[in-house]
């Protein structure tokens, strides 16, 4: 580890399910690849403190001010952070570095953002922004993601608990956090957002994964979700 590594706490293996992110009111576009299965999809693998002091502040100012300016207040100073991010601008992603992954990559971190079909641009938005902060090589942040999504698979978890998608169904909020706490041995953090009618649905589920990217643990910090006490899973 050299002497800029970055210090952080933990990492949050980040994944959203892609019913909730195509249904809400803004909708969402397939990548180039075609249609994802429906499974979760990587969001990201994201360097994280696990105390935060800023947190709120941090929060306001992306909220009021957009991403730019959320991250020029985010470089004030270690304390007034959650997280680091964008470690080293000059280091972008190189599609040879990871060409071996990119098969898996389409299929497990497919982008649904209408901005591009193309999810390379995806990986390599996440890669400057939090990968360059992980103090991993290109290669082994996006291997170590696919690796950690495919020994813990959410959709088979949660199906073995009867939670399956379904644009009538809702589940408790508590059993689907118990499924993935029995699934994965750990607690992890749960997000919510509205489909089009205003009903609150699973969007992504935050995985805790120790600072040397080796296993799962209890995630140190609770977030606010969005979720109710019920939630669907929409169908994709
Ligand atoms: P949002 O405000 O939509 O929750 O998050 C916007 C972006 O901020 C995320 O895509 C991610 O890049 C970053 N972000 C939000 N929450 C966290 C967090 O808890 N940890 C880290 N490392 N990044 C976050
Ligand atoms: P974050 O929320 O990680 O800061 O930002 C995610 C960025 O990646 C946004 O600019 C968003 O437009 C882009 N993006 C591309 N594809 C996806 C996707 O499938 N899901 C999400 N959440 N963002 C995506």
């Amino acid at each position: 580890v050299s002497s800029t590594a970055e210090k952080f706490d933990f990492f949050y293996l980040v994944q959203q399910w892609p019913g909730s992110f195509c249904d809400t009111r803004q909708g969402c576009c397939f990548p180039d690849a075609g249609k994802p299965a429906a499974d979760f999809g990587i969001h990201g693998l994201w360097p994280n403190y696990a105390k935060c002091r800023g947190s709120q502040l941090q929060g306001l100012a992306r909220a009021v001010l957009g991403e730019d300016a959320a991250a020029l207040f985010s470089a004030v100073g270690r304390r007034g952070r959650c997280w680091p991010e964008y470690c080293d601008d000059g280091n972008t992603l190189s599609p040879w570095e990871i060409r071996d992954l990119v098969a898996s990559l389409d299929r497990n971190w497919p982008t649904l953002s209408c901005k591009s079909g193309r999810s390379f641009e995806f990986w390599s938005y996440e890669w400057k922004k939090h990968g360059t902060c992980s103090n991993l090589e290109q290669h082994e942040y996006f291997a170590r993601a696919l690796e950690l999504k495919a020994a813990h698979n959410l959709t088979a978890i949660l199906a073995g608990a009867g939670i399956v998608p379904s644009n009538t169904e809702t589940y408790s909020l508590s059993s689907v956090g118990d499924a993935i706490a029995q699934g994965t041995g750990f607690t992890a953090n749960l997000e919510c957002n509205r489909d089009a009618d205003g009903e609150a649905q699973l969007f992504q589920v935050y995985l805790c994964v120790d600072r040397e990217v080796k296993q799962l643990i209890d995630c140190p910090l609770s977030m606010r979700s969005k979720c109710t006490d019920r939630v669907k899973l929409p169908v994709f």
